[in-house]
């Protein structure tokens, strides 16, 4: 599936960050079912109409310090420029259009991808007559809202999921080639592993300034398995500097993860798992990706008897509650159990289509229901009958029992772990529902 993002540009303090909460807030209670979830700052995944895109929002990544920061946020923009599906231009109507609003507007104008402009801070008629001069910026969609009180996102939200075509959703049945996407952040190693992979060098830097490649594909063939490993790592714009490079990373991260089964997340093992990486952790299992943990650079580790073991175990207490989930220690440099990796990942991919029959689920989960039953809430037994897996591509599960609404996340974590026990999800994100019997 391509995924389809959305990066909200605008200067510092027009309500971006609360436009972004708000857009995210929708899909709340949905993602809720998903192991692994925690909220980010900088991005997620909105739904409206049935349809989900990814939101970015630009101003997570800008410094918030005066100096750089015009042209900060004009790197930004144009990175949002190259990268998103669609753009949502924030103007904010109490400050009324600034130089800065002007010189964004400049360079949107430029783009044949879809803008909406939003002015923002519209929460009453007064506000709404001033907002007309935003007219004069000159941009064919335009949206006044109250992003605080929510009041016009809803015509936005319209506007910008008419433009995603369906067959962005036609979900791949899991067939077909699995494809695994390398993610890290910078210097973790994730170009040397794909060289190791592959067995020779390869130049990685496009050496036309500022021109970027989509993410490179290659095929692969190993253990008689066929694979596509998707680069976001040769992708690299030259002459990149510092500030930009989280963001061009993250937006990049986010499009690969998109198209792959798989995410291979790789860490440097001296540096551990940084915020960055749990963000797209989560990401990923919110996305209903299959995960492999790469601890890459282990040759520089001084290694005592328990060291995998006991940092292993640091890990998971980051990746807490979705645990279940393979930790490899490699070295492209040495090019250790660098295609142990590969296997791993090809096992995550079965793993993820395993499809368990309805007579095996209830046999075993009906018994660790038995064994301990849903709490009673407000006084009313919770009595689940039945479980069934539904035909989804990631694996889901349905729970039919008379108080759905009733299970809260302990029990529903109870009866994942069941599931992990008996059938083997390792890597994978697994969904669950309740349904009313
Ligand atoms: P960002 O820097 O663009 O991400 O802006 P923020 O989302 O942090 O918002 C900046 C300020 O504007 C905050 O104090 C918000 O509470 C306020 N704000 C955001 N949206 C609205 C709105 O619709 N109406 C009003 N009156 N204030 C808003
Ligand atoms: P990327 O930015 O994630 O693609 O990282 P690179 O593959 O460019 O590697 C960054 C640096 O780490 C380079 O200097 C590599 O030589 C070094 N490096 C990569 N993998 C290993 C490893 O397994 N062990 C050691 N010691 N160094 C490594």
């Amino acid at each position: 599936m391509a995924g389809y993002t959305v990066a909200i540009v605008g200067r510092p303090n027009v309500g971006k960050s609360t436009f972004f909460n708000r857009l995210l807030e929708q899909r709340k209670a949905i993602v809720d079912d998903v192991s692994g979830v925690t909220r980010d700052r900088q991005y997620g995944i909105a739904e409206w109409n049935g349809k989900t895109f990814n939101v970015i929002d630009t101003g997570g990544f800008v410094p918030k310090s005066n100096d750089v920061f015009e042209q900060e946020i004009k790197k930004q923009v144009l990175i949002a420029l190259e990268e998103a599906d669609a753009l949502v231009f924030m103007t904010d109507t109490a400050t009324g259009i600034t130089d800065l609003d002007e010189a964004m507007a400049d360079v949107l104008r430029r783009t044949t991808k879809p803008v909406y402009l939003v002015v923002n801070k519209v929460d009453n008629n007064q506000r709404l007559l001033e907002a007309t001069e935003f007219y004069g910026l000159g941009f064919e969609n335009i949206f006044f809202l109250s992003a605080i009180s929510g009041s016009g996102t809803g015509e936005v939200l319209d506007a910008i999921t008419e433009k995603i075509s369906e067959d962005r959703y036609a979900e791949d049945e899991g067939e077909g080639v699995p494809k695994f996407a390398i993610i890290g952040q910078p210097n973790v190693g994730k170009s040397s592993l794909l060289n190791a992979l592959v067995g020779q060098e390869r130049t990685i830097v496009s050496d036309i300034a500022g021109t970027t490649r989509d993410t490179i594909h290659t095929h692969y063939n190993m253990f008689q398995k066929e694979f596509i490993l998707i680069d976001t790592a040769g992708i690299r714009r030259k002459q990149k500097v510092e500030e930009d490079l989280e963001f061009y990373s993250v937006i990049r991260a986010i499009k690969a993860l998109d198209e792959a089964d798989v995410c291979l997340l790789v860490l440097d093992a001296q540096k551990g798992i940084t915020a960055q990486d749990l963000s797209i952790f989560s990401l990923a299992a919110r996305k209903g990706k299959g995960i492999v943990i790469l601890v890459n650079k282990w040759d520089l580790v001084e290694k005592q008897t328990n060291t995998a073991r006991d940092y292993e175990k640091l890990l998971k207490e980051r990746l807490a509650p979705f645990t279940d989930v393979p930790v490899l220690f490699i070295s492209a440099k040495e090019k250790t159990r660098i295609f142990k990796a590969i296997e791993i990942g090809l096992e995550v991919v079965e793993n993820r289509k395993r499809k368990v029959t309805t007579s095996q689920l209830n046999d075993t989960m009906l018994k660790a229901i038995a064994a301990y039953h849903p709490p009673v809430v407000r006084g009313n037994p919770v009595s689940i009958k039945y479980v069934t897996q539904l035909p989804t591509v990631v694996p889901s599960f349905a729970f039919f029992c008379n108080y759905p609404d009733d299970i809260k996340a302990p029990y529903r974590n109870y009866l994942e772990n069941k599931l992990r026990e008996q059938f083997n999800f390792k890597g994978v994100p697994v969904r669950i529902f309740f349904r009313k019997k």
